[in-house]
């Protein structure tokens, strides 16, 4: 691969497929957007995701970040509750077919370690060798990036923040456990928590009540930033990383949930201060996923 061949990535979402060409030195060639069209079934978002790569000047290879958990043998994303049409589809040998490349040339990411990646090369990031990268929406997704390399284990499963378990009598989760901290810190979760409240209006509209006074949706987003930061916590004495950033659409509310992150880390972190954390905002936005899976075709 020359350095002139542009970096391609593509992030496949349940509504939309964001792609985008980043040249070797970082610099953003090219941006696209297409609808997902999942009801045209599998091998139709294969070749869209082909096109928008061929359009973007992908040669030899592509970078793809998928919502769910990846199986890496098959190329396939065995358990995707966004893209139900495609679990179990080889997603990975339709793309490579539809491209006419190798399917080694295909790299699929689960969307949380690719947005790990972006953040990491070219976002907020990109300062940190060790760095937990926390992706805040419907669910609450994570990546690590340890010795300035994206660790994801031997089968995937690493930096799956959102599943650690903060309260085993906690409220149920999607993953069928309880008291993850998705089921706490999500937007999902923030918006259950504020009904339950008595709370009126939608998570941007309470964040910025919360901004403008200190009333019950103050407390709201300390709480749910509580719970965050202590499961955070666990990474923190896991693997000793101080420096955490938040992504994702609901990461937007990091300024009303930062001092709850603070004060949950240091909780359950042995008394560290707070002066030994940080609690970093993402800089990419929506840009993060497709940015990152061109990083992953770069590296892998
Ligand atoms: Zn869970």
């Amino acid at each position: 691969m020359s350095d002139a061949t542009p970096l391609v990535g593509i992030d496949l979402g349940g509504t939309a497929i964001k792609a985008g060409a980043v040249a070797a030195d970082g610099s953003i060639l090219a941006e696209r957007a297409h609808p997902t069209e999942l009801e045209r079934g599998p091998e139709a978002v294969a070749a869209r995701i082909a096109e928008l790569a061929r359009d973007l000047g992908a040669t030899d290879r592509v970078g793809l970040g998928v919502p769910g958990l990846v199986d890496r043998r098959r190329g396939a994303v065995p358990h995707c509750p966004n893209l139900a049409p495609l679990e179990g589809f080889p997603l990975r040998a339709a793309v490579a077919r539809e491209l006419g490349i190798d399917e080694a040339g295909v790299h699929i990411e689960n969307d949380a370690n690719v947005a790990a990646l972006g953040e990491h090369w070219l976002g907020g990031a990109r300062e940190e060798r060790d760095v937990v990268v926390v992706t805040l929406g419907t669910g609450v997704g994570g990546g690590l990036i340890l010795g300035g390399e994206l660790y994801v284990g031997p089968g995937g499963l690493a930096g799956e923040i959102g599943h650690l378990c903060i309260d085993p009598a906690g409220p149920p989760c999607g993953c069928g456990g309880r008291g993850c901290v998705e089921a706490f810190a999500s937007a999902t979760a923030a918006a259950r928590r504020a009904r339950e409240a008595g709370l009126d209006g939608d998570l941007e509209q309470l964040a910025h009540r919360a901004r403008a006074t200190d009333g019950p949706e103050r407390a709201l987003f300390r709480h749910v930033g509580l719970d965050l930061g202590r499961g955070l916590a666990l990474a923190l004495v896991l693997l000793d990383v101080r420096a955490f950033l938040i992504g994702g659409g609901f990461g937007a509310a990091l300024d009303v949930l930062r001092d709850g992150i603070v004060d949950g880390l240091i909780e359950r972190s042995w008394g560290r201060d707070a002066a030994d954390v940080r609690v970093l905002p993402a800089t990419l936005g929506h840009r993060a996923g497709w940015i990152g899976a061109a990083r992953l075709a770069a590296t892998s």
